[in-house]
């Protein structure tokens, strides 16, 4: 079984969007795994023709099982494995159709797609999920930014912008403070860019 690459729902070049390739359908499945019932089977993504990610699954008419190697963000390998329970519901012209019933066990809702990353959700959860881990690395360097500028001596938040030498410390460790002071207020100011769309 292949591994997802690393990210979130990303593709090659790191682009992060829930419309990403990793996106699962409940009605493709069904048209085109329907065959493989009961079995263990392999569903991949390809880019090309090329198989770039895939995930193992087990289909019934009750659930399917999930599961898949995973590189988080911070870098290493995970096992997954998820059962989605499946809905049944009449269709307008006779017959019945799948859902999923989103894994999330404080959601619960009935969809026809998830996405696949760190876990399985719908949309709306994958979406969340998504946007605190933006908010944790953006409040982790700001965190890092206020530790600076406490050494500094300068007034907590970097919107506040640089301050001077405090009195009595060395030129070269205040060059060094100022540098990394500078460095962690890009990180923040890109991860605020990013998670306003602003990149
Ligand atoms: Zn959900």
């Amino acid at each position: 079984m292949g591994g997802l690459g690393s990210g979130w729902y990303g593709d090659r070049n790191g682009k992060q969007t829930t419309s990403g390739s990793y996106s699962i359908d409940i009605r493709q499945l069904f048209r085109e795994g329907s065959h493989l019932l009961g079995q263990s089977t392999t569903w991949s993504w390809s880019v090309n023709g090329k198989s770039v990610a895939s995930v193992g699954v087990l289909l019934t008419y009750g659930d399917v099982c999930i599961t898949y190697r995973h590189k988080s963000h911070i870098g290493y390998w995970s096992d997954e494995a998820y059962t989605v329970n499946l809905e049944w519901t009449d269709c307008h012209y006779g017959g019945q159709r799948p859902w999923f019933q989103c894994p999330n066990r404080y959601c619960g809702k009935r969809v026809a797609i998830l996405y696949i990353g760190d876990s399985i959700g719908c949309r709306q959860c994958q979406g969340l999920v998504y946007e605190s881990q933006r908010e944790s690395e953006c409040n982790r360097s700001s965190r890092a930014a206020d530790k600076l500028r406490d050494r500094l001596g300068w007034k907590r938040g970097f919107l506040h912008g640089e301050g001077y030498r405090p009195k009595g410390m060395h030129r070269a460790t205040f060059e060094k403070l100022a540098l990394s002071h500078q460095q962690v207020t890009q990180k923040t100011l890109n991860g605020i860019a990013e998670r306003f769309k602003l990149v």
